[in-house]
């Protein structure tokens, strides 16, 4: 069986993602969105979640049973990664703050997805990697433009929000849409903007 999930978070680093992520547990647990003891209901079997409060149906407007699944909890995350990273493909947009060209210019879908991609292309697209892998380790991470030759750091890159370089979010598996008010007022008290990005494993 896969699960979904919803993944919310900063667009940017925050400077003090375990100080934000206790407000908005409280928050959310004074709401009773969320429980408030940690159990194993996320998607990873070695990490703790929190699993549904008795009000999340008001966070999500529908009265889904996900409760009946063991996969159901939220995730916090207040470490640096490269959110929603497993998603990323070529399709991604990578675009070089130089020459404002997206890395993957000119590889197709199908080409992509059917492995017929040129050994260059598949080089543009394998190399961003070991980059993420730097940046999550607070090393120096920069990409080489493969059309103007310009190297810039890997996060001065525009996205296009299916992933996002950032230390704070949160993981809610298996849970419907969010209502939108839940978002805003989530927003609020995040103070920065956040984005919100839909999967499945
Ligand atoms: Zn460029």
């Amino acid at each position: 069986m896969s699960d979904n999930y919803i993944t919310i978070c900063t667009v940017k680093e925050v400077e003090n993602p375990k100080e934000l992520s206790e407000k908005i547990l409280k928050w959310l647990q004074s709401n009773e969105t969320i429980e408030t003891e940690l159990s194993y209901c996320i998607f990873s079997m070695s990490n703790k979640g929190y699993k549904p409060g008795n009000k999340h149906i008001d966070v999500i407007g529908s009265n889904e049973n996900i409760l009946r699944l063991k996969v159901c909890g939220v995730e916090i995350k207040t470490e640096r990664e490269v959110f929603n990273a497993g998603a990323f493909t070529a399709m991604t947009k990578l675009e070089c703050p130089n020459c404002i060209t997206d890395r993957f210019e000119g590889i197709t879908p199908q080409d992509f997805f059917t492995d017929n991609c040129t050994e260059e292309q598949l080089n543009r697209f394998d190399t961003v990697f070991p980059e993420f892998d730097k940046w999550t380790n607070n090393e120096n991470a920069s990409l080489i433009c493969p059309h103007c030759l310009k190297e810039s750091n890997l996060i001065n890159y525009k996205t296009d929000n299916s992933i996002a370089f950032s230390n704070f979010g949160f993981t809610f598996w298996n849970w419907p849409d969010l209502k939108e008010e839940f978002l805003m007022e989530l927003k609020a008290k995040i103070g920065t903007d956040i984005v919100r990005m839909n999967g499945h494993i």
